[in-house]
């Protein structure tokens, strides 16, 4: 196959400063793009802000020969992705690839200790610049007929114990992501939305100290994420709504699926008939993976007409 390049393209990777997001951008401009990095320059709790961390990042990409402009704008005010499109068309007039790569972890801990601003900022980092960051280029993608958009989610939303916040957010991000290529799709929009949930060193297995943080960079460095990144932002992105959890050099998707369950018609049937069939509906031996919320609901037995909600929920 021939390299997969992005020249004449234009790039917006947030929390690029370092990290995944600086690999991501690296990339990219190695292989052609024009690329905004944007970065906060704060912690990765979300305390403070350096415009400097994005512009040390932009350096360096110039440095090896790249594009890229730095933006020390936040991702998590509506105000802020606003600015960050702006920055992009002025210097640029386009944006084809979006990496909504920025984000915190606030709160983490037992629920109880979960203060109201922790909660509210990781949704407003993760989630809401990611939402803010789609709806200020999605208009500009739609006119011109193209986009690739990549979102980053986490492994959290599987379950962690330690944190609520967090993985409400990169839960909310897959939605997100399910919902605007749903959207693409439907219209037949050249418009790409997948996910990753990647798996790095990081700023946070920093903290953790040695062996681990050693071993994670080892095994585990932002570089090895950045070719699916690269994949899903390219002309030739082989899917749309998908997510895949990518590290150390390889990759699987991740999808959503639905055990073929107890399919029962009766309506006034009662708990215990319920608890009679959980093997039946528990058990992921035959199982579906719906495109859609339609196709889901076409699972159950029944006369009903999906294909008039699809005008609706398309
Ligand atoms: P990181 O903390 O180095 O990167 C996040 C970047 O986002 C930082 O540079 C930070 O300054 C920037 N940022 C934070 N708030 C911002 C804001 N409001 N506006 C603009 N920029 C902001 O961590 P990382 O490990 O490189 O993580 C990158 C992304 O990958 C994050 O979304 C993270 O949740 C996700 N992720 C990472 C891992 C992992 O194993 N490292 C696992 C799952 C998900």
């Amino acid at each position: 196959m021939s390299e997969m390049r992005f020249d004449g393209k234009v790039a917006i990777v947030t929390g690029a400063g370092g990290g995944l997001g600086k690999a991501y951008a690296s990339l990219l401009a190695e292989r052609g793009a024009k690329v905004l990095v944007n970065d906060l320059g704060g912690d990765f709790i979300g305390n403070g802000a350096n415009g400097g961390y994005a512009a040390r990042a932009a350096e360096e990409i110039r440095a090896e020969g790249g594009e890229a402009e730095a933006n020390g704008e936040s991702v998590g005010t509506a105000q802020g992705a606003a600015a960050i499109v702006e920055d992009a068309m002025v210097r640029w007039g386009r944006i084809d690839i979006l990496v909504n790569n920025a984000g915190i972890v606030s709160g983490s801990g037992p629920i109880a200790t979960i203060t109201d601003a922790q909660w509210t900022n990781d949704l407003a980092v993760s989630a809401g610049g990611t939402f803010w960051l789609c709806r200020a280029v999605w208009e500009s993608m739609k006119a011109q007929d193209y986009g690739r958009i990549v979102n980053v989610a986490s492994g959290s939303w599987f379950g962690m114990g330690s944190g609520v916040p967090y993985p409400a957010a990169k839960g909310a991000i897959w939605a997100m992501t399910r919902a605007l290529a749903s959207a693409s799709q439907a219209n037949g929009w050249n418009i790409k939305v997948n996910a990753i949930m990647p798996i790095a060193g990081s700023r946070m297995t920093a903290l953790m100290g040695e062996p681990i943080n050693g071993l994670m960079q080892r095994d585990f460095p932002p570089r090895a994420v950045a070719p699916v990144v690269a994949m899903l932002a390219h002309a030739e992105a082989p899917s749309n709504g998908e997510m895949f959890s990518v590290g150390g050099g390889g990759y699987a998707r991740v999808f959503a699926g639905v055990s073929q369950g107890y399919r029962g018609t009766d309506k006034d049937w009662s708990p215990e008939d319920a608890i009679a069939h959980f093997d039946e509906a528990f058990t992921t031996e035959r199982f579906s993976v719906p495109a859609s919320s339609m196709d889901e609901a076409e699972l159950y037995t029944s006369e009903v007409p999906w294909d008039v909600f699809r005008q609706f929920v398309a």
